[in-house]
């Protein structure tokens, strides 16, 4: 068995300069310690990356799961995807609405059905039937819409986002991914980005694990989580420049984001062309770090 493990969380990519994120950053560092404590015990990682992904979605910290703002129409329309890089198992949801957990949806698409990825009320009597906690009364379940972000003549850069993710090598060699949204802010109604697309906002092989974070749109158009394996593997390039590869593409088609990343060997990585990226790091070597802007 090998020793090491490694572990990323992300709380999106859209902070505010100037705003203080000590409350997110304190929950990111107790997360954090909770996932490497669970890891280094010999949890399975895509075990970790659910927990970790449904404390940031309960928290009502990020904008997603509790903390999701609705869409135009008024509805809460969350999506969310879970890999496992080992056997390649994936589960997704997109515009899910009722449930406290979208990642626990996700979960159960890969785990009870032939499918990847359910939608809308098929996504919904998935999770009836899965038995998952149901939102009773949204206006009161999610966090008001914090006005900050949602100013029409002068919106902060990137401040509609704010997706959830963790990505995880466990003791295994295993790694997975798991990634959970409300989407952009005053979204359309069945907008769905790229939280729950395979290959552009969530993947997981043996090669690395990725979560993303960012203009949902330019990241499907890029395919950008699997363009980092797509680098190491087929452009045999390093871990890390393949991450920056895959978000200077995104950069390049006008989008803006960020993604956290882990490596077969245990590397880490992170990188974001957007105001800052809410991020924790830790591993079996000793690093850990929590941080918000640079
Ligand atoms: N990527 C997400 C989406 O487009 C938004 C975000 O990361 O904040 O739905």
């Amino acid at each position: 068995m090998a020793k090491i493990w490694a572990l990323a969380l992300h709380g999106g990519a859209g902070p505010i300069f100037g705003r203080d994120y000590a409350p997110e950053e304190a929950h990111i560092r107790g997360l954090l310690r909770d996932g490497a404590g669970r890891l280094a015990a010999g949890e399975a990682a895509l075990d970790v990356v659910e927990a970790m992904v449904m404390e940031l979605e309960a928290s009502g910290l990020y904008v997603a799961g509790r903390g999701a703002s609705p869409n135009t129409a008024g509805n809460w329309e969350l999506d969310a995807a879970i890999m496992d890089g080992r056997t390649r198992r994936a589960g997704a949801v997109g515009a899910l609405q009722g449930f406290e957990s979208p990642i626990q949806a996700a979960r159960a698409v890969m785990e009870r059905t032939p499918n990847v990825m359910l939608v809308g009320d098929g996504a919904a009597s998935l999770a009836d039937a899965a038995g998952l906690a149901r939102v009773l009364d949204p206006y009161s379940y999610y966090g008001a819409v914090d006005e900050d972000t949602v100013q029409e003549d002068d919106p902060p850069p990137g401040s509609n986002m704010g997706t959830v993710g963790a990505v995880a090598l466990d003791v295994y060699g295993d790694l997975a991914a798991a990634t959970s949204t409300g989407g952009v802010l005053s979204k359309t109604p069945g907008r769905i980005g790229d939280t729950p697309i395979i290959g552009a906002g969530t993947w997981a092989d043996e090669r690395c694990a990725v979560s993303c974070t960012g203009l949902g749109e330019y990241f499907i158009r890029a395919n950008a989580a699997a363009d980092v394996s797509a680098r190491i593997r087929y452009g045999n390039q390093p871990f890390a420049s393949s991450v920056q590869g895959a978000l200077d593409d995104v950069k390049r088609l006008g989008g803006n984001g960020g993604m956290i990343a882990v490596s077969a060997s245990g590397e880490l990585a992170w990188g974001f062309n957007s105001s800052g990226l809410k991020r924790g790091l830790a591993d079996s070597r000793g690093r850990f770090e929590v941080g918000t802007f640079l």
